[in-house]
């Protein structure tokens, strides 16, 4: 069925998500006009995905739909802010309705949860790749940076990891155990306890490419270095059986977690534990900032080991 490119956005972009307030003119123009309120700063990320380097090309339409949705809500969350709009850029072989229809399914169903309004894009023809670029609110001076963590303070992560990393290396000699593949191509982003950490993370970050790729980031933006005990980290049973060989690969290296690593002041740990745990949200204390550069491992076994980062680099040969 041949669709013209205006009979696409009426029919899949238009009514996409539901309506907010703050949006003055949303689809249908040339621009959208977006009212940002008085004391709010504007956040934005913007993050593409491309068949094949990013996904695999047979992944079912309403996760990849899902997934590019969620790891921009993931940079938001790592930012503290609470997700407001969204534009979408999709690059399609074809005009294909029921795949289309089904990759929407994905977007509006996340995009309902976190009241995100679709508010324009750009729809072309091509080999298959999603550009997103959310924008979210926080208030003015709040951003949770990369450069704000100091000496002594706590390392803390959201939620287990490796999973992602582990479906994505079982995906490569056959079909993924259903759990894991549910890590990999529909992850949860920490949202809501991004917008909690305004109040007591000093640095916060998600984990894209790997808990020691971008805890450096962290490190390096605030010239310091981590102590990172591996018996501490939150691990599913399946990636521990995994790390019992002594080969941590899978939770320091594996990407596309898209958990929060953040840190706390040592002596807010114990209030924000609590304040954590009464909002129903997962936090481990996984380690400590110093202040020497370079991230240390302490094994299970007391043996330490310096950790070197092998995340996901797409220049990197
Ligand atoms: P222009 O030629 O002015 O760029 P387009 O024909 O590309 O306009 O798009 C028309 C309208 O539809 C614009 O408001 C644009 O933001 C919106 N739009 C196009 N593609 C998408 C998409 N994939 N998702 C959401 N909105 C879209
Ligand atoms: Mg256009």
């Amino acid at each position: 069925m041949s669709v013209s490119e205006f009979e696409l956005i009426r029919r899949f972009f238009f009514d996409a998500t539901t309506a907010r307030d703050d949006v003055v003119l949303g689809i249908g123009d040339d621009c959208a006009l977006l009212q940002v309120p008085p004391g709010q700063t504007l956040a934005v990320s913007i993050d593409t995905l491309v068949a094949g380097r990013h996904f695999r090309p047979d992944i079912a339409p309403d996760a990849l739909g899902h997934k590019a949705l969620a790891v921009n809500l993931s940079d938001l969350a790592a930012m503290g802010a609470k997700p407001a709009w969204a534009t979408l850029a999709l690059t399609l072989p074809d005009a294909d309705l029921d795949w289309l229809g089904h990759f929407m399914r994905g977007f509006s169903t996340l995009a309902a949860r976190f009241d995100v309004e679709l508010v324009g894009g750009d729809t072309t023809r091509g080999p298959l790749s999603i550009t997103i670029q959310v924008h979210g609110l926080l208030p003015d001076g709040q951003g949770l940076r990369r450069d704000g963590a100091r000496a002594g303070d706590r390392v803390l992560v959201s939620g287990t990891l490796g999973e992602a990393a582990l479906a994505l290396r079982e995906l490569q000699t056959g079909p993924a155990e259903a759990a894991l593949l549910e890590r990999l191509e529909r992850p949860e982003p920490r949202v809501d306890l991004g917008i909690l950490l305004r109040d007591w993370a000093t640095a916060a970050i998600d984990v894209s490419d790997g808990l020691l790729s971008d805890l450096g980031h962290i490190c390096d933006a605030s010239g310091l270095g981590a102590r990172i005990e591996l018996a501490r980290l939150p691990l599913t049973t399946r990636v521990k059986a995994q790390c019992s060989t002594g080969n941590w690969q899978l939770p320091l290296d594996g990407g596309d977690d898209y958990e929060l690593v953040f840190t706390v002041a040592s002596e807010q740990a114990v209030p924000f534990g609590k304040a954590c745990a009464a909002a129903g949200h997962a936090a481990y204390v996984i380690g400590e900032l110093v202040p020497t550069p370079g991230i240390t491992l302490i094994h299970p076994d007391g043996r330490q080991s310096r950790g070197e980062a092998h995340g996901f680099d797409h220049f990197r040969r």
